[in-house]
Formats: structure tokens, C-alpha cells, sequence
């Protein structure tokens, strides 16, 4: 269905979701007559499941500055938060939700957002999550608890590590869950989520890999980011999660089935010239123009590590309820953002192969530190490994200031002017 360019084109399982995360923003601001208590924390090595064992809500504040960033509401509050002293080079997931904070913490439906009753920080990789949670308890004064989780320096998980955390989740996060909900743990409950858990994301996967095909039917990172959101956010372990993925799947196997290509907001895409894997998150205040840089070209994004930042399960890991603690354990330690920088290499160039790309574009951004670090010698170690082009580019996640679109567009141009003078080379 083409339309109009300010009409966006959705489909069910986008218009389920879109009402997934309205119920979920409704109850958080609505607290005060459901008597249900908050935790925040943050989408990697997130615990959702664990979560919701006691009755409670779960609060992503990333997700907030996302939301603001698609909203083109986060320019103001950035700098809000730099009129209070936080540094330009600071992640501006941070300052989007320090300004919000500022603000009056409104929350996308227009209602003032609870204070959390407990930061819960499952610390996987990123030091910049626990500076904004000690700015949070500074601000909120409430209860916090850290599941301290060891990052994979050797490319690994062993038994110490797994064991390690599994210990923490029982002797602290979980009596600390308990003694704030006033909910008593029932690991069997915890089973069924995972059990729920399991089935969504072997639905996400096979969704994901759908884009193998040669033409694929998905955008595995503009559109990916819609596909992975209820599955990083607040929804993982619910039955209305395996309902949209098995809404999602119907409408890709539809697809494939069509031999269509990916949906995009102006409707399907005509055709695929470029397929490419994007490492690095999107940016959020431009994010239509920048996907449109893409589909206008016919490229086509077919991998990406950003829809992996919530659980790498393409590679083989699931929520498992027959070990509900050791795989919430593994869940945390297998995060993107929790991987070395040789696994990362060997996930790209897993996926360039996989999929048959034609190279690997980075987005690097500015004050994502846990990303950026890394990632041009991430590009040319690929580069050498596979025979295929890299392209660089730099945007930022919720910072308007940082998206230059005759920059960005400008590169991408090149970049797809060398694949095809590639092409003629080699044929
Ligand atoms: S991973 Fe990047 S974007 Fe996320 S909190 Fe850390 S610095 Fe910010």
C-alpha cells in the first residue's frame, strides 16, 4: 500500500505493538490508583521476567529518549541537561532523560511518569549505566540494586561467571524484588515467563533471518528496530509478545511468499540493489529521512548488531525454563554490549557471509562510547577478512545537532558508487 510521504504505512503487527506500548506507558502514569510499583532499568541484559514475577512495572529509560528522539522532542531536553552541567560529550540517552526529569517527567501519553520505586541496574557492558543510575538515586533517593555482571574479556562464558551471577540473583536482586514489591518469589511463575520468553524470540529469529533470502522481505535494521521492540522492552515473557511475533511472521512469511520486499513508510520497497550490514544504533531524531537515504537507493539493510543490543538469539541462546536462573545468568552475559571486540568482528563477518552483503557500513555515534569504541578497526579487520567494503558514518542517537543529512547522504552515495564499481570489476 504506497501513499502519500507524511503518511506512514503500518501493519498489524506495527499497529499491535503501537498498543502495546500505550498500555504499558498507561499504566506506569496511572500507579497511583494501580498500586503497582516501578522498577527502572535499562534494555541490555534487561530482566524482565523477573520483573513481572513481582507484579511489577518496568520502566526503560532508554526507551524514554527514544521515544522523545522519534517525537523531535529531545533537542530541548538535551539541553536542559547541559544548562545543568552534563557535558557535551555525555550520552545523550542521559541527557534526554535527566531533562525530561527537569521537566516535569512526562511520559509519551502526556501524564507525569512515576518515580521508580527500585533502579534495578543489570550492569552489561556499558559503564555510562551506571553513572546515570547513581544520577537517578541521587534524584529519586529510592532503592537500587546492581547484578554486577562479568564482561566477556575472553570471548566466553564459563562456569564461574554463570555461577557468579546466578548467586547475586538469588542472595541480592531477588530479596531486594521481594522486600520492595512485597511480593513473595515463585520460580515457577518465573518458568512460565520463560517459557513464553522462548517461544517469541524463536519467532524474532526466523524473522531476522528471513532477510537470507535474495531479495529479502525485511529491513533487518530500520525496520528491525520495530521487530525487536517488544521483545528488549517491557513485553518479554508475555503472551501478548508471542502473539506479535506470530502476528509478525504470518506477515513476513506473507511477504516472502510474494517474493515482496521490505516494508517501508512510503509503502513497499520496489526494489533491492545493495544489501549491507549496519553495526551501530540508529540515529533517532532524523529517523525516517535516514531510512529513506536507504530505500530511495534500494539499499537494503540485512543484518545488523543493533537489533541484538536486548539478546543475541540468532546465535543460539534462548530463555530456558528448565534453568530459569542460570539462563536469566547467560541472558545478561551474552548482551551485545557485553561481548569483546573479536566476537563483534566475528559476528559481522558471520553475518556480511550469511546474508550476502555487499559490505558493512558503520554508524558511529558521537556520545555512545560503549559502541563507538572500536569500531574503525572493528571495519578494517572485516574489510581484510572478507574482500568486502566498509563505509564510516557519524550521527548521534537523540542529539538533533549531530545529524548532518548532506553529510550522511553525501558518504552513502560513495559508499554505493564503490559497491558498483566492485561489481564491474569483478564481473
Ligand atoms: S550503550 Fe551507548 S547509548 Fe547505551 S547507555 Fe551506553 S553510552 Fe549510552
Amino acid at each position: 500500500m504506497a501513499t502519500a510521504n507524511t503518511e506512514v504505512v503500518k501493519e498489524s503487527s506495527m499497529l499491535k505493538q503501537k498498543a502495546m506500548i500505550a498500555r504499558n506507558y498507561d499504566a506506569l502514569t496511572s500507579t497511583a490508583e494501580n498500586g503497582r510499583k516501578v522498577a527502572a532499568t535499562f534494555v541490555p541484559g534487561n530482566l524482565n521476567e523477573l520483573i513481572m514475577c513481582f507484579d511489577m512495572l518496568n520502566n526503560l529509560p532508554e526507551i524514554n529518549a527514544i521515544q522523545n528522539g522519534m517525537r523531535k522532542k529531545s533537542g530541548a531536553l538535551i539541553q536542559q541537561a547541559e544548562k545543568q552541567g552534563h557535558s557535551e560529550d555525555v550520552c545523550t540517552y542521559v541527557k534526554a532523560d535527566i531533562g525530561q526529569m527537569s521537566r516535569g517527567n512526562i511520559a509519551p501519553n502526556g501524564k507525569p511518569m512515576p518515580a521508580p520505586d527500585l533502579l534495578l541496574l543489570s550492569y552489561t557492558g556499558c559503564f555510562t549505566f551506571m553513572k546515570w543510575f547513581e544520577l537517578l538515586r541521587h534524584e529519586y533517593g529510592c532503592e537500587t540494586v546492581m547484578l554486577q555482571v562479568p564482561y566477556e574479556g575472553d570471548g566466553k562464558i564459563t562456569r564461574n561467571m554463570r555461577d557468579y551471577v546466578v548467586k547475586q540473583l538469588k542472595e541480592v536482586v531477588i530479596p531486594k524484588l521481594e522486600e520492595v514489591s512485597g511480593v513473595k518469589f515463585d520460580i515457577d511463575r518465573l518458568r512460565e515467563y520463560l517459557r513464553n520468553s522462548a517461544e517469541a524470540e524463536e519467532n524474532l529469529v526466523w524473522v531476522l533471518e528471513s532477510a537470507k533470502h535474495v531479495r529479502s522481505p525485511i529491513d533487518a535494521y530500520f525496520g528491525g528496530v520495530y521487530y525487536i521492540g517488544p521483545i528488549l522492552t517491557a513485553f518479554r515473557g508475555t503472551p501478548d509478545a508471542i502473539e506479535y511475533y506470530d502476528l509478525l511472521r504470518g506477515e513476513i512469511e506473507q511477504r516472502l511468499a510474494e517474493g515482496k520486499g521490505p516494508i517501508t513508510p512510503e509503502g513497499d520497497m520496489p526494489e533491492e540493489r545493495y544489501r549491507l550490514v549496519v553495526e551501530g544504533p540508529p540515529n533517532w531524531t532524523s529517523f525516517r529521512d535516514f531510512w529513506k537515504m536507504f530505500y530511495d537507493d534500494g539499499a537494503v539493510v540485512v543484518a545488523s548488531t543493533y537489533t541484538k543490543v536486548g539478546g543475541v538469539y540468532d546465535l543460539g541462546f534462548r530463555h530456558d525454563p528448565d534453568h530459569p536462573l542460570e539462563s536469566l545468568a547467560d541472558y545478561c552475559l551474552g548482551c551485545y554490549t557485553n561481548r569483546n571486540l573479536p566476537q563483534r568482528i566475528d559476528m559481522l563477518s558471520k553475518y556480511l557471509d550469511e546474508y550476502q552483503a555487499d559490505g558493512l557500513l558503520i554508524n558511529s555515534i558521537k556520545s555512545c562510547n560503549s559502541f563507538s569504541a572500536g569500531q574503525l578497526l572493528i571495519m578494517r579487520e572485516i574489510e581484510k577478512r572478507t574482500g568486502k567494503p566498509g563505509a564510516f558514518i557519524e550521527t548521534d542517537l537523540v542529539d538533533p545537532r549531530y545529524f548532518s543529512a548532506a553529510n550522511v547522504k553525501n558518504r552513502l552515495e560513495s559508499y554505493f558508487q564503490m559497491i558498483e564499481q566492485r561489481r564491474s570489476r569483478a564481473a
